[in-house]
Parts: C-alpha cells; sequence; structure tokens
C-alpha cells in the first residue's frame, strides 16, 4: 500500500487505521501486525502442510477489502495492496526467514503490478533481498545524513571552459558507499525516499551556489550547477511548491541552478506540464532533459516546451568518432533539431579527445564526461584550479 500524498502524518495514521481494520474485518483466528510504514504481516496458525487453499481464499478477500477508496481529511484515496506468501516449515522453519521470503514475495507482487499476490520463490528471493537492503540501507543513510553530493564539470566545447557542473549524489558511508546511484535511486523511486533525497540535494545545491554567489565567485556566463530530479519528485503537487521555498530560505540566485529532468517525466505533453515547466522558469531555473534518446520522446514532440538543454545520452557518444556510424548521423540529426528550436546541446559521457573534435564539428555545444573530469566532491571541485582558474579568470576578466 502506498501512503505519499502531503496530508501529513496524523492523516497517514487515519489512513493506515482505516486499512487494518478492513483487514481484520475478513480475519477470523489468523494474527494481523502492522510492522511499519505501510506494511502489514499476518499469520495464518495451524495451517495444513498440504492444501493451501484457504490461504488463496483470505489473499483474495484482503484485496477484495481494500478496493474500495479510503477517505481521509475529505480526499479520497485509491489504494493497491501486494501480498508475499511463506509457508512454515514448506519454504522455512526459520521465523525471521519466513518473514523475510514473504516480503521478498510481497515486492515481487508490488513488480507485477500491484493488486496481486505471490507466492514465495527462490527465483527471485536474492534479486529482492537486494532491494530490501538498499532499502534500509538508504533509509538508514538519510537518518545518519551519510549523504554528499559530487560536482563533474560541463565544458563548452569552443573555448574549453567550464561553464557548469552535474550534482551527483554519493553516500560516504555503509553499504552502499561507493555504489552508484543508478544502483539505488530505482530503489528511493519505489518505496517513495528518493522525495527525502531530493530535497536534501537540492537545498544542498541551492546553499552551495547560495554562499559562491555571495563571494562573488560566479561569472555571469556561468551556465548552471544541475541537478537530478527523479519523475517521482517532479509530479508530486507540492513540487513547484518545495522548490520555490528552498530558493527562498537558501537565497540560492536561480539562475544559477538547473533541473535535469528525465525524457519519462515530459512524456505526455500536456498544459499542466507546459504551466510547471513555465512555472520553474519563471522561477528563473533553467531545464535540461537528462539521458536524451533512452526513453520516447521525439524533439517534435517536446518543441512547445520550455527547455534549455538538451543532454543526449552517452550510449550515443561512444562511437561518435568513428566514421559511418549509425550515432553521428543521429547525433547531427539532433543537435540541428534542437539548434532550430533554440535549445542547446550536451553531450554525456565523452571519454577521448577524438569524440571531442567530432562533437565540435557537429556544433554541440557543451560536453560532459571523464575526458573533461570525473565527479569530485563540492568542496574539491570548488577549490580546485580547474573551477578557482576558470571561474576567478572569467570573473575578475
Ligand atoms: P546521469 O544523471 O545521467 O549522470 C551521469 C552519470 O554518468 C554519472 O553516474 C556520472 O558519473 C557518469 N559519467 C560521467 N561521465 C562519464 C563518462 O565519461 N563515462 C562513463 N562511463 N560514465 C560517465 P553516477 O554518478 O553513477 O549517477 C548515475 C545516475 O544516477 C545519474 O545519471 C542519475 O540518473 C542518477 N542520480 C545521480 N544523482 C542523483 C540525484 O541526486 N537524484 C536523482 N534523482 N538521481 C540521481
Ligand atoms: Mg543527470
Ligand atoms: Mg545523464
Amino acid at each position: 500500500m502506498k501512503w505519499q500524498q502531503p496530508l501529513g502524518h496524523t492523516a497517514g495514521d487515519q489512513f493506515l487505521k482505516t486499512l487494518s481494520k478492513r483487514i481484520s474485518q475478513v480475519l477470523h483466528n489468523e494474527e494481523l501486525l502492522h510492522t511499519g510504514g505501510d506494511e502489514f504481516v499476518i499469520i495464518i496458525p495451524e495451517l495444513s502442510t498440504n492444501n493451501h487453499s484457504c490461504v488463496l481464499e483470505l489473499t483474495r478477500k484482503i484485496l477484495t477489502s481494500l478496493q474500495q477508496p479510503v477517505a481521509v481529511n475529505g480526499y479520497e484515496f485509491i489504494v493497491t495492496g501486494s501480498i508475499g506468501i511463506s509457508i512454515y516449515p514448506n519454504d522455512t522453519a526459520d521465523a525471521n526467514d519466513l518473514v523475510k521470503f514473504a516480503e521478498s514475495a510481497m515486492f515481487q507482487a508490488k513488480k507485477n503490478g500491484r493488486n496481486n499476490y505471490q507466492w514465495h520463490n527462490k527465483r527471485f528471493t536474492l534479486q529482492n533481498f537486494k532491494y530490501i537492503q538498499y532499502e534500509s540501507a538508504l533509509r538508514k543513510a538519510i537518518k545518519q545524513q551519510h549523504l554528499s553530493t559530487y560536482l563533474q564539470p560541463q565544458t563548452d566545447l569552443k573555448s574549453g571552459r567550464i561553464i557548469g557542473a552535474e550534482t551527483l549524489l554519493r553516500i560516504h558511508q555503509g553499504t552502499l558507499a561507493d555504489i552508484s546511484p543508478a544502483e539505488y535511486i530505482p530503489v528511493a523511486e519505489e518505496s517513495g525516499l528518493v522525495v527525502d533525497i531530493g530535497e536534501w540535494v537540492f537545498r544542498a545545491v541551492c546553499q552551495q551556489v547560495s554562499s559562491w554567489h555571495q563571494q562573488h565567485r560566479i561569472p555571469d556566463e556561468f551556465h548552471a550547477i544541475a541537478v537530478n530530479i527523479s519523475p517521482i519528485e517532479f509530479n508530486r503537487p507540492d513540487f513547484i511548491e518545495k522548490i520555490s521555498q528552498t530558493l527562498l530560505e537558501t537565497g540560492a540566485p536561480a539562475q544559477f541552478i538547473e533541473l535535469e529532468l528525465t525524457e519519462s517525466a515530459l512524456q505526455f505533453p500536456s498544459d499542466e506540464l507546459y504551466d510547471k515547466l513555465t512555472t520553474l522558469k519563471e522561477l528563473g531555473l533553467s531545464v535540461a532533459i537528462d539521458d536524451f534518446g533512452t526513453g520516447y520522446s521525439s524533439l517534435s514532440r517536446l518543441k512547445n516546451l520550455p527547455i534549455d538543454v538538451l543532454k543526449i545520452d552517452r550510449s550515443f557518444i561512444h562511437d561518435i568518432h568513428i566514421t559511418g556510424s549509425n550515432n553521428q548521423a543521429i547525433v547531427e540529426a539532433v543537435i540541428n533539431m534542437a539548434k532550430a528550436l533554440n535549445i542547446k546541446t550536451l553531450a554525456e559521457g565523452i571519454e577521448n579527445e577524438a569524440q571531442v573534435k567530432q562533437l565540435q564539428l557537429l556544433n554541440c555545444q557543451y560536453g560532459q564526461g571523464y575526458w573533461f573530469g570525473k565527479p569530485v566532491p563540492v568542496e574539491q571541485f570548488a577549490s580546485s584550479t580547474l573551477l578557482e582558474t576558470s571561474l576567478t579568470a572569467q570573473f575578475n576578466s
């Protein structure tokens, strides 16, 4: 079950109470436990080892009991239930493992589209264990403030100057230390934790940019520090409010901050999406589309949206320097179309000089990749000659 509405904890409690009452009504001698968050455990005692039809019957009754919307504070919420089942002693004789197996099966049920159930199955246990392990490690990292941000330079391909940087999340202690966010951001998205993480990252960037601005270390021609925004955050009704509140609280100059959205967040152009992006622009922020080319959007579908930068995914860049590669033609077309739409282009994942040369020939404006610099801790980025010389030189000139 999911509780992601910004109505506060009391409303959340009321929501959970309604659900547990509904589940209790279909139980007889089974025990119902609330194990935290939106998860419940039901213990069915004295189950016959061979006949499990009563488990299925109960599962169906529970899912049916959740079908009616739940009313809280005048709002109606649609609930989806995902049930995982493990059997003692068939699956395991260990009580802890029994719960873990049921949890793992529950994750599988969620993945299969929710509103369904799944028996424990060894095949996906390992995979789901990783999910559960990541989720608890993420909670811990957030609680114990083990999050930090790295910056990777973005370079103007004509002048060779650094014009910006992308903020990349890092966890500096625990199970997820030194693991790429690409591994755990999907877990953060599925669990809703990405909202807390995103707020933390955005505030950290605002504070940093605000402090650099106060120290007059940002020249006008500097483009921006970019922040990755998950579609889960972007699609929340309070997204704009949270962003503008953080800008206000930190006094960060919005013109030096860019939001990187993925194609999936922009998949269905609508008036609402247009208004949302326009409001972000009115706040002074710029907007980039990340990993362009990996999703389903096309430039023609995006043409009416107020977008500043198109980040061409590195899968199109890796062989760009090889004459006759399909990607060369694709990237050239993307750059030309973006230019016609007044959108700047940035090539991701540049790893060698030949790629730089080819992208210069194709008139791509910006580049990012290991060739120019790997992501480094913010302090290192700020103090490295890289930024100091480039920024101060530009600022003093
Ligand atoms: P992304 O936004 O496309 O970020 C670029 C990724 O490519 C980074 O991986 C970066 O380290 C890597 N990269 C940069 N240059 C090169 C190169 O030349 N070669 C190769 N092979 N890789 C290069 P990282 O830091 O592991 O992040 C992975 C993904 O995790 C990001 O992809 C982004 O989607 C997500 N992510 C990172 N930080 C955040 C965050 O704060 N919030 C959200 N929602 N997602 C984040
Ligand atoms: Mg990005
Ligand atoms: Mg990217």
